[in-house]
């Protein structure tokens, strides 16, 4: 299963997602990972090290899709 997490630099804060979650935008602008943006992992093992990587204040589950 894809995993997605959502990096906001500006509110300091990264959210990982299931594949498919309605939060998930289906057209994606650029994302730079040290800008933030969407960014997509194969497992979730990946998603939680990028989400340790992004180094935000806060790290989130989606409270929609409970990955
Ligand atoms: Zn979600």
């Amino acid at each position: 299963m894809i995993y997605w997490i959502h990096i906001a630099r500006s509110i300091d804060r990264v959210t990982l997602h299931k594949d498919r979650c309605s939060e998930v935008p289906s057209v994606h602008s650029s994302s730079d990972f040290w800008e933030g943006g969407w960014f997509d992992y194969p497992d979730k093992e990946r998603a939680l090290a990028a989400m340790e990587q992004a180094g935000t204040t806060q790290q989130r589950r989606c409270t929609l899709c409970k990955p």
